[in-house]
């Protein structure tokens, strides 16, 4: 571990597994109380899902839809869930292309971990960037300029969502 920014992020690891070995799952703690991610970028807040940007992303604008309600993956949505979780990630792709000029955006739901709780990564692509799947393992690096690019997410998202 030789980088300053990589210490915060193994603090938040050691959070996560210390709360998963008493049987808690850390993103319901954390959609009550914010203990987890204290430095959570929230680019939008909704009664169902929020909309938070990657903390240490894989590339600029690096976002993820975390579902409210416990569910352990997307196969466990109702109905109506179901049809509102790919409203919010169509929009959430459609508003990083439109804020950012992101050229595609790759949808990615593992929730593959010990205690899981359903969210959805997206990973922009933008012109020149190569195409294919290690887009989803490029190296995670600091978020630069996260708040400016949450406000334009959050610009693009709100108008589309408002909309949809
Ligand atoms: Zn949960």
């Amino acid at each position: 571990m030789d980088e300053a920014w990589q210490r915060p992020r193994a603090q938040v690891g050691a959070r996560i597994e210390a709360l998963t070995a008493q049987g808690i799952c850390y993103s319901c703690r954390n959609l009550e109380t914010g203990e987890v991610f204290p430095d959570q970028i929230v680019a939008w807040d909704d009664p169902a899902f929020v909309l938070v940007l990657e903390e240490y992303p894989r590339m600029r604008g690096h976002t993820v839809v975390v579902w409210k309600a416990h569910r352990s993956d997307f196969s466990e949505l109702g109905p109506e869930e179901q049809a509102q979780a790919m409203r919010v990630c169509c929009a959430a792709a459609r508003a990083l292309r439109r804020a950012l000029g992101a050229e595609k955006v790759y949808l990615n739901a593992m929730c593959d971990g010990e205690i899981n709780h359903l969210h959805f990564q997206l990973f922009p692509r933008y012109p020149g960037d190569p195409i294919g799947s290690r887009r989803f393992v490029l190296p995670r690096q600091p978020a630069e300029d996260a708040p400016a690019t949450a406000a334009a997410v959050r610009a693009a998202f709100g108008a589309l969502w408002r909309g949809a």
